[in-house]
């Protein structure tokens, strides 16, 4: 299939979730994650007009956002804009700082002080997402549900961050449906930090949703989807 092929598939799945949900298609972002992909097919999908593009690994994204600067500058397309999706080691946090537009992997303070730290150095201001782990598996990273309250308390601390909504992976189901507790659980969590927090206002984005899971996932709520294999694809190495 042709990206673009890829794309006209997605975007009536996502059309069909909207209508299922009486939501708005402006209300849903995409991001392509090119993880499983090459440099070539990254600017490819870019110039599809895919311009939010997710990474995990620094080591893996470094080849692919420098061709793509260097593509943004060339034309008058607009340019990308990254998102760091994977697990953030603190040491490595001044590698995507300044170069990725929003972090979706926020789960712990010694993150954010790092993470604040560059950030500061550069005189930006970070979006990022809060990492939590709804479904409990051991194997994903995030913060326990019960911590988030005082973990948005405690991140005012670091200004140079701006918390912007909470983020999730639900575990693969071959039946997609039952990921919809997970994604329904993220959402009452950011209702409820809304309402009960402080700084809960700021917490509006639900950053869930991947290949397998995105319809179910925009019926529950979500307003960035994170789609790799049937968007751009995955490659053999
Ligand atoms: C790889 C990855 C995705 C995309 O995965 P697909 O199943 O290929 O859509 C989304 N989110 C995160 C955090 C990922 O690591």
């Amino acid at each position: 299939m042709s990206i673009q092929e890829r794309i006209q598939h997605v975007e009536q799945r996502i059309a069909e979730a909207c209508e299922r949900s009486g939501r708005r298609r402006e209300d849903i972002n995409v991001i392509a994650v090119t993880k499983y992909v090459s440099v070539e097919t990254t600017i490819s999908a870019y110039k599809s007009g895919l311009l939010n593009l997710g990474e995990n690994r620094w080591q893996d994204a470094e080849q692919k956002w420098k061709a793509l600067s260097k593509e943004a500058g060339q034309t008058d397309e607009d340019s990308p804009s990254w998102h760091f999706i994977g697990s953030l080691q603190t040491n490595k946090a001044k590698d995507v700082i300044g170069k990725f537009s929003y972090i979706h992997s926020l789960d712990r303070l010694s993150l954010a002080e790092a993470m604040h730290k560059r950030a500061s150095q550069l005189g930006i201001t970070v979006p990022c997402f809060i990492q939590v782990n709804v479904s409990g598996e051991d194997s994903k990273h995030g913060m326990e549900p019960g911590d988030l309250m005082a973990f948005i308390e405690a991140l005012q601390a670091y200004p140079a961050l701006k918390p912007i909504g909470l983020m999730t992976m639900a575990p693969y189901e071959s039946k997609p449906e039952e990921t919809r507790v997970v994604f329904r659980a993220l959402r009452e969590l950011r209702d409820d930090v809304q309402m009960n927090s402080a700084h809960g206002s700021r917490i509006v984005h639900l950053s869930m949703g991947m290949s397998n899971d995105f319809d179910v996932a925009i019926e529950e709520g979500a307003t960035w989807i994170r789609l790799g294999t049937i968007l751009v694809g995955k490659e053999e190495e």
